[in-house]
């Protein structure tokens, strides 16, 4: 079974800084760790490997230094990495990252894509379903289990707003993991010596054949017009009389500040 699992170079998130002239976040790799949500991925791809045999590729699209990123995931058990790195890249929104991964993914006689459930700095959650669209097939997300899989088609359970639904598909296909569905591992001491010699591949924009019109800004619909850091109001007000007055005086405040 072929699987190239999508992760996610993300800051520890005491480390968000925001470019004041392009509101994008800031990244220069350093504090970075990989999105919590793909190691959970990650450690299923590996799993599936170790049932059904095959080899298990992880996959990103991000600055130079996401090469660590890829390596710790190959001292966990994937077999090698590959990097989208260009700066044709850069200004991506989820449209033009979605469309670079699927440049990869398309030639790869892929079996099973996996994805964490969101990244935790831009939680969209749409570049999983935005992949599988790209490639023409199926997707489910939220996955917490993995009831069966064989070469052809994989059930899962996945969550869902009231409860749990069980859903077939044929393969290949795209799933999001939520993080219930196991507990990663931690690499082992000939699992580090694997991730530093792992092959891991870097892609440009020109190596994928990419339409650049579609990479980047150049290929990004969304705009972003305003970011800022909420402020908490954290005033307090003390308000005396009988128990009525200081309903009637609640009531007031909830009505101003609607
Ligand atoms: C106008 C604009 C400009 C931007 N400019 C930049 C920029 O210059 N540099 C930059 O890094 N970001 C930039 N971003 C943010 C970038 O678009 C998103 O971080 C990216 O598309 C992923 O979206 P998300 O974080 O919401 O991931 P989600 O959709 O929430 O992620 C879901 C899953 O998809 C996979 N995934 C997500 N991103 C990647 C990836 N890059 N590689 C592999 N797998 C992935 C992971 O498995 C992840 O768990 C920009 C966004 C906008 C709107």
């Amino acid at each position: 079974m072929k699987i190239a699992v999508c992760i996610k170079q993300v800051p520890s998130t005491n480390e968000v800084r925001l470019d004041p002239v392009t509101n994008t976040i800031i990244r220069d790799g350093r504090q970075s760790v990989t999105n919590p949500f793909d190691t959970y991925a990650i450690e299923e791809a590996v799993r599936i490997k170790e049932k059904l045999g095959g080899e298990v590729t992880v996959l990103s699209m991000g600055i130079p230094a996401a090469e660590s990123m890829l390596r710790d995931a190959c001292s966990r058990g994937a077999d090698r990495g590959v990097l989208l790195s260009d700066r044709a890249f850069a200004g991506a929104d989820t449209l033009a990252t979605s469309y670079a991964l699927s440049l990869w993914c398309k030639d790869a006689g892929l079996d099973l894509i996996l994805c964490g459930k969101m990244a935790v700095d831009g939680d969209t959650a749409q570049i999983g379903p935005e992949l599988a669209e790209h490639l023409g097939i199926p997707h489910i997300t939220d996955v917490c289990e993995i009831l069966h899989i064989d070469e052809t088609a994989v059930t899962v359970k996945k969550v869902t707003s009231t409860g749990f639904s069980h859903v077939k598909t044929p393969l290949p296909a795209l799933l999001t993991v939520v993080k219930d569905i196991n507990l990663p591992r931690m690499a082992s001491i000939p699992g580090v010596r694997a991730g530093q010699t792992a092959d891991i591949r870097i892609y440009t924009a020109f190596d994928l054949g990419a339409d650049l019109d579609r990479c980047g800004l150049a290929g990004s619909p969304t705009q972003v017009m305003r970011t800022f850091v909420p402020t908490r109001d954290t005033n307090a007000i003390e308000i005396d009389g009988t128990p009525q007055d200081k309903a009637d005086a609640i009531l007031t405040l909830f009505r101003e500040v609607k």
